[in-house]
């Protein structure tokens, strides 16, 4: 590893002020479980690693009856994993989180740094799309909200600019009548990363969805909206006929590359099941919200 400088800023803005002025140079450390790996593989270089863990503004879980749950970018995927809020408000969180990885990684790893790793084997982002999560973002010019959705632009690659950090991720509270379910897997020989994820909410008028959310993830360089499949069940009941449809037409709106955790069509038969059964799970609990 080549030497860097190590710097801990006291705030936010004087994080992303270290950032402007060493231009591409620096690169923010935050539980470092990604950062860390990739410096010893010497695939990053960086001359300043900013250290954010201090800055109290990054911190702590929230609800708000307006905004919704506020989660501190810092927030490492343990504090999601047992925090008695959100287990009220989002348990589908809570039981996603019991998944990643191990918990050495999930005492390390904060949300923040998950999202902006840009890693496309990962959990949240897509449940964080399925619920239109937003970011709130900050830079040297000021501060910018962006749907997660926006986040994700390729291979490891995010919309973020040099200087801007990841100050809070923010759920908005769930309609009435509103069901969640996030499915994921793991192939036996590669237990750490995900194969295949599916996240679903449904949120419905009576028996019929009113809005769907059906996003795929591990399954290209980005998470993705299966919006034909969405449209396909916008408006109807879910009949076990149509979710299966649901998640034929959601297998073919994703692009699963051939690696060790299977080939394209394995998975593209994995985001069949998934989506289906989340599809359904939703569905269910749905109808009994509210
Ligand atoms: C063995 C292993 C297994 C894993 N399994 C899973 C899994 O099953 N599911 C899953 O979802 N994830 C998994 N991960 C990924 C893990 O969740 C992430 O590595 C972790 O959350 C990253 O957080 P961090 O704080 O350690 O990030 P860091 O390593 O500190 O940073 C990651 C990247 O984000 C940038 N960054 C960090 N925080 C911010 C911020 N607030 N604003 C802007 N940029 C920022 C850094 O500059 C860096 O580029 C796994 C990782 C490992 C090592």
């Amino acid at each position: 590893m080549k030497n860097f400088d190590y710097l801990e800023p006291a705030s936010v803005g004087e994080a992303c002020a270290l950032l402007k002025q060493h231009g591409g140079d620096a690169k923010v450390f935050a539980g470092g479980s990604h950062v860390t790996i990739l410096m010893k593989q010497g695939l990053y270089q960086p001359k300043a690693l900013i250290n954010i863990k201090r800055i109290p503004e990054l911190k702590g879980l929230k609800f708000d009856d307006a905004e919704g749950l506020i989660i501190g970018a810092l927030v490492t995927h343990r504090e999601l994993e047992t925090s008695a809020l959100v287990r009220e408000k989002f348990p589908v969180l809570c039981e996603a989180e019991r998944e990643v990885a191990n918990i050495r990684v999930r005492n390390m790893g904060t949300v923040g740094g998950n999202l902006a790793s840009g890693e496309p084997l990962t959990d949240l982002s897509q449940i964080f799309i399925a619920l239109d999560g937003k970011l709130k973002i900050t830079g040297p010019t000021g501060q910018r909200r962006l749907p997660v959705e926006e986040l994700f632009i390729d291979f490891y690659t995010t919309s973020l600019a040099e200087d801007e950090i990841i100050t809070q991720i923010v759920i908005p509270p769930l309609p009435p009548r509103t069901g969640i379910d996030y499915i994921r897997f793991s192939s036996s020989s590669v237990v750490d990363k995900p194969s295949a994820g599916v996240a679903v909410r449904l949120t419905l008028d009576e028996e019929t969805v009113r809005v769907a959310r059906i996003v795929l993830g591990c399954v290209g360089p980005t998470p993705v909206r299966a919006r034909n499949a969405e449209a396909l069940i916008v408006g109807k009941k879910l009949t076990t006929e149509l979710a299966a449809e649901a998640g034929a037409i959601a297998s073919q709106e994703c692009s699963p590359a051939s690696d060790l955790r299977g080939s394209e069509q394995y998975k593209r038969a994995i985001v069949r099941t998934l989506a289906r059964r989340a599809s359904t799970n939703a569905y269910e609990r749905g109808l009994g919200d509210g």
